[in-house]
């Protein structure tokens, strides 16, 4: 993946980002240098995995942030309760990545290697499985049920959770 710049809010708080490649956090997804900001997505500090010819970042998926932000909320909800800080998210990676006329799928557990699961699948039902998903997620929004309890257990069966507690 191309390596991001990070908003220039951001930036602009010294000692809280890298200039390149984002807010740098500690294992509860907090700033380093301001524990009362959080930070989730794109816009982590996360070193590149490999040496490339040209600069790119480590990627970063939708279920990935999403364990992030699981992880967040709950922090946040200790912190105001006057409690330390215990939640980590794994930043599992679930993926449906759609080229058009074909796609991509992959599971990377966590997404960051050493990985404890590598898997990945290449086809036109990839494109396929991404529309449904994409109107399965759009009820899930629009219900304001992210995480359906089913969703939950069969992704446990399956070995991906999204926090680490
Ligand atoms: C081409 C492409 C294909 C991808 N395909 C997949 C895929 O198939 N599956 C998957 O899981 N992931 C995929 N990803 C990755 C995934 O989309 C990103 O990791 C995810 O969207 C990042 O979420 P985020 O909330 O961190 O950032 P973003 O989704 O980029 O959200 C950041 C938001 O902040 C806003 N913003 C920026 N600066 C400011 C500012 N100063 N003030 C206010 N708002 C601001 C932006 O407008 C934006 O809405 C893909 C990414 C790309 C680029």
């Amino acid at each position: 993946m191309v390596g991001f710049r990070v908003p220039q809010v951001a930036r602009r708080r010294a000692g809280c980002v890298q200039v390149r490649c984002g807010v740098l956090i500690d294992e509860y997804q907090r700033s380093k240098a301001y524990k009362n900001i959080f930070s989730a997505g794109v816009c982590v500090a996360i070193p590149p995995v490999e040496a490339t010819p040209v600069p790119t970042g480590a990627p970063k998926t939708g279920y990935m942030i999403e364990t992030m932000v699981s992880a967040i909320v709950h922090n946040i909800k200790d912190e105001l309760a006057g409690q330390p800080v215990t939640t980590k998210a794994t930043w599992n990676a679930i993926c449906l990545a759609d080229m058009g006329d074909t796609g991509a799928a992959f599971v990377a557990l966590p997404q960051i290697p050493p990985r404890n699961v590598n898997w990945f699948k290449k086809g036109k039902w990839v494109h396929l499985a991404k529309i449904a998903f994409e109107k399965y997620f759009m009820r899930k929004m629009k219900n304001g049920t992210p995480e359906p309890i089913y969703e939950k257990y069969v992704l446990k069966a399956l070995g991906i959770a999204r926090l680490i507690r």
